[in-house]
């Protein structure tokens, strides 16, 4: 039975990439529990994490003669502490995915957002509208959603073309059911 080690450094890359980004590991990041096992596959951590650090951060390190942990550790630092999309200093997380590293710059142009307040108000939306699935929406997908705190009160964010598809499907709803049934009495016909 092939073990890790014996897979191709490829094949390891494509496993590591679905934890480089992970920021919660207060318990010990994935990528350093998997290069504490062995020297190989240290060695190709170490590998991974350079190539994470030019692609992503621009930063082209040499790795160093004796294998350690010190590239996997700097990405880490890296991917904790910066920005995703202007790579300036962060550890902001994003309101609506708090999985990513998003200053508050980029969070408001990258990504349009409207308060519950507002999609209520100006979008004549409901909570129930809003939060779904429901029982007056069964089979209405969740909306993402983010707590941000304004003026030091918690506001709850939504993705503006969310709300704007959302208040679209609700009207149309409430077109087809206003339509008015002609009932052709035959009286009317004769
Ligand atoms: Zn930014």
């Amino acid at each position: 039975m092939p073990s890790l080690e014996s897979l191709p450094n490829e094949l390891i890359h494509e496993i590591c990439s679905h934890t480089a980004f992970e920021l919660d590991w207060s318990d010990g990041h994935p990528l350093l529990a998997l290069s504490d096992t062995t020297k190989h596959l240290r060695s190709v951590i170490e590998e991974y994490s350079r190539v994470l650090l030019k692609r992503q951060a621009n930063l082209d390190i040499r790795l160093p003669k004796k294998v350690t942990t010190s590239t996997v550790s700097r990405w880490l630092k890296w991917v904790s502490n910066t920005c995703w999309y202007c790579k300036k200093n962060s550890k902001r997380r994003a309101i609506l995915d708090p999985t990513i590293i998003c200053c508050s710059k980029c969070d408001r142009d990258l990504f349009p957002k409207m308060t519950m307040t507002d999609a209520m108000r100006k979008h004549r939306l409901s909570k129930l509208d809003l939060f779904t699935p429901n029982e007056k929406h069964p089979h209405l997908a969740p909306l993402l959603h983010g707590s941000y705190v304004c003026m030091g009160s918690p506001a709850t964010m939504f993705a503006k073309a969310d709300v704007l598809a959302r208040e679209k499907l609700i009207q149309g709803q409430g077109k087809k059911r206003r339509k008015p049934t002609v009932i052709i009495l035959d009286a009317d016909l004769a």
